[in-house]
């Protein structure tokens, strides 16, 4: 009997216990969604957090990647003059001077270059032809390939000047010959600035295509889509030329060169949009050697070297130039070119090009 008194104390313990327990439940159960969106919430900052903290700890490696380790010039652009015989609109390395180096010179620099990992050069203008009638080109083409060993040795040009003689003189040092062409019909590349008088462009570049399956060097057109070509169908044409790779731009602006008041070129009325470009990709996408390029990808994705060997910083949409790497060595010069390796992958700035690596129908 004795035993029953602290059961039953007990038994009202824990029934008074329990109704609290459950009041306090009921009281609890209408916050629970609000209570789960806080927590969900503290998580999720807490996640955001992490994952900026891990992103900024991986861009300090890059940057610092970035410097310790100097951006090798793999692939140059040297547009050792300025000078054209065409006056394209669009044109955005514009003839501002006249200047071009001693032969000797640009062999130095060139030299400097492949010491420093150039497996690629490409000589560009102005119109590369131009000087000294092509001899200045064809001398630097044979350093690079003879002496130099470059893996390729490449040109682009307009194609206006070049004659058959030089293909026998120098095609053997030639990997690739890039044709500008924007238009097959004839008037439109006289509105584009293209026009050469009585000369055809689109013959010159069919008698240019069977140069370069004699004198077997790989041929490339260029086009750069602007406003007044942007709804042509160049398919059957590009076809039966039948180019390693056919490059597609879209028309860029550069503040100095071809916009802007000091400007030689006013661009703006060339311009298309990128619905324009895309539809034009659209319309030739039969063709398999099609290598677009968009203004996004164009931008920053090229080392361009002007007429004194300095790189031209295109960051800004104008061309900032740095020390010349005559002066200042190439190490020292490519931190200003404003380059943008991964771009330049990207876009598929690397492939064979080498002619020794390509198998073509000469
Ligand atoms: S051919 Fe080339 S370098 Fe000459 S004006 Fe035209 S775009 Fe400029």
């Amino acid at each position: 009997m004795w035993m029953l008194v602290p059961i039953a104390f007990a038994g009202k313990l824990l029934s008074a216990f329990r109704m609290q327990l459950s009041y306090l439940w009921s009281s609890l159960v209408p916050l629970l969604p609000s209570l789960r969106a806080a927590f969900q919430l503290a998580g999720t900052q807490r996640g955001r957090q992490q994952q900026g903290r891990k992103e900024a700890v991986e861009t300090r490696r890059e940057e610092e990647e970035g410097i310790d380790q100097p951006t090798t010039p793999l692939s140059v652009n040297y547009h050792f003059t300025r000078q054209c015989n065409y006056k394209c609109g669009f044109c955005f390395h514009t003839a501002k001077t006249s200047f071009v180096l001693p032969l000797e010179e640009a062999k130095r620099g060139l030299l400097l270059l492949k010491e420093a990992g150039m497996e690629k050069i490409n000589f560009s203008g102005g119109e590369p032809f131009l000087h000294d009638r092509g001899e200045y080109l064809g001398k630097l083409v044979k350093f690079c390939k003879d002496e130099l060993q470059l893996p390729s040795v490449s040109i682009v040009s307009n194609g206006s000047l070049i004659r058959e003689r030089w293909f026998k003189s120098y095609g053997e040092y030639l990997d690739i010959l890039a044709i500008s062409c924007d238009s097959f019909d004839e008037q439109v590349n006289v509105l584009i600035g293209r026009g050469q008088g009585k000369k055809n462009h689109v013959e010159n570049l069919q008698k240019l295509r069977r140069w370069c399956r004699d004198y077997r060097v790989a041929f490339k057109i260029n086009s750069v889509i602007n406003r007044f070509n942007v709804e042509e169908d160049m398919n059957e044409q590009i076809k039966a030329l039948n180019p390693l790779r056919w490059k597609v731009f879209q028309c860029l602006i550069i503040e100095g060169e071809n916009s802007g008041e000091d400007a030689l070129r006013e661009a703006e009325r060339f311009l298309i949009s990128d619905e324009e470009f895309e539809r034009f990709l659209d319309r030739h996408k039969e063709v398999s050697c099609l290598v677009p390029e968009s203004n996004q990808k164009m931008k920053d994705s090229y080392l361009i070297l002007d007429e004194y060997m300095r790189f031209l910083n295109c960051r800004n949409g104008r061309k900032d130039p740095s020390k010349s790497i005559l002066d200042v060595g190439v190490e020292e010069a490519i931190k200003f070119s404003g380059f943008d390796e991964k771009m330049f992958l990207k876009r598929g700035g690397k492939y064979v090009w080498s002619k020794a690596d390509l198998k073509l129908d000469w």
